[in-house]
């Protein structure tokens, strides 16, 4: 796993203000907040809103490998998924999907 690396996180809560963590993931990173504000993390977890600090990330595409500056896909990737998505939709069978039109 390439996105195993702790990332810094700023998680807030109305009551406790704003705390910068660093964590693998969001569900971490509020409980190293709840750690440091000294709080029961399953009475502050739902009332969190976690956002990613400044640091750069590297992501890689999870088709080519390439890296890229957002998690999933290279531009070209996408283009390309989007391009066979497409014509999967396209072949003539019966679409029971809604709303598809
Ligand atoms: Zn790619």
């Amino acid at each position: 796993m390439r996105e195993d690396k702790p990332l810094r996180f700023v998680v807030t809560h109305p009551d406790y203000g704003t705390a910068e963590v660093t964590a693998l993931d969001k569900a971490a990173a509020t409980v190293e907040a709840a750690r440091l504000w000294g709080a029961v993390w399953r009475e502050i977890a739902c009332e969190c809103t976690v956002s990613r600090g400044q640091r750069v990330l590297e992501h890689y595409c999870r088709r080519c490998g390439r890296r890229i500056r957002a998690q999933g896909l290279c531009p070209e990737c996408r283009a390309v998924e989007e391009l066979a998505r497409r014509m999967a939709g396209s072949i003539p069978t019966r679409d029971r999907r809604a709303g598809m039109r």
